[in-house]
């Protein structure tokens, strides 16, 4: 079965005042297993709309959500988010960020550090263990937001525009490592971004959202030649 099923989701969001927003209208998509799969559409389209419910920090009204062929109740362990703001905890050390996770699943802490010197490492941050989140740089902190994640070996990746933030320079060598990683293991992404140019480098299906907001206008299989 398929790593994302959507189907026929519709959500909205109600303010304080009673008014209904419509965030998502009857919106399908799937993400096959290992598939690399990118969300591109303007502002307020409802892209983190979707990508919150898969993550199971947010419910929807009409529909169903499934994450390996299991109804989405909540967040789970085998769901991982990189944030578009990195959302580093600043008080703690970038090898504690990112063994917080098995930190809380209850991994000893030799282990725990053991798994994350060796992401640190494939990140190219093996020299910054014990440096503090404001003393790195926007890439560099990303960085150690994809490690965090990734530390709790997730089948299913989940990205909120993470490189929005970066330095097109940096951006590059930041994708470059992503794929690199994705080639390298079954993660099955599903990616937000409002960049074509980072759509089609990333992805194996680029999904256009939001001729009229909250819809799949098209999808689109990218068949170019990856690094
Ligand atoms: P995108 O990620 O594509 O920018 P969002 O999923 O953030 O879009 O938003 C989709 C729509 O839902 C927009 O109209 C937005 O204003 C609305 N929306 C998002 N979050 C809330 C919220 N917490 N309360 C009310 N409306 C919201
Ligand atoms: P709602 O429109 O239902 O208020 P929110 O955008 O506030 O939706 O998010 C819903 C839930 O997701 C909240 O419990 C919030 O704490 C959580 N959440 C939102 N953004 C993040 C984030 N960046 N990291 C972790 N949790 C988040």
């Amino acid at each position: 079965d398929a790593a994302i099923s959507i189907r026929s989701v519709s959500k909205y969001y109600v303010s304080g005042n009673g008014k209904k927003t419509k965030a998502l209208d009857s919106v399908d998509l799937t993400v096959n297993r290992g598939e690399f799969v990118s969300i591109i559409g303007p502002s307020g389209c409802g892209k983190t709309t979707m990508l919150k419910m898969v993550g199971g920090i947010l419910g929807w009204d009409h529909g169903e959500v499934e994450v390996l062929g299991k109804a989405v109740e909540g967040p789970g362990p085998e769901r991982a988010t990189v944030f578009q703001s990195f959302a580093l905890l600043p008080w703690m050390t970038v090898i504690d960020n990112v063994s917080f996770g098995l930190k809380v699943r209850g991994v000893a802490k030799p282990e725990r550090y053991n798994i994350a010197r060796g992401l640190l490492k494939s990140v190219g941050l093996g020299d910054f263990e014990h440096a503090y989140p404001r003393q790195l740089s926007g890439g560099m902190q990303q960085r150690v937001g994809l490690a965090r994640a990734l530390a709790v070996s997730p089948q299913v990746l989940l990205m909120d525009e993470p490189f929005s933030a970066i330095d097109a320079q940096t951006r590059l060598i930041l994708q470059t490592d992503l794929l690199d990683i994705w080639s390298k293991t079954d993660l099955s992404v599903l990616f937000i971004t409002h960049a074509m140019d980072e759509a089609v480098f990333l992805s194996d299906k680029v999904v256009i959202m939001g001729a009229r907001p909250g819809h799949v206008t098209e999808v689109i299989d990218v068949d170019l030649p990856r690094p």
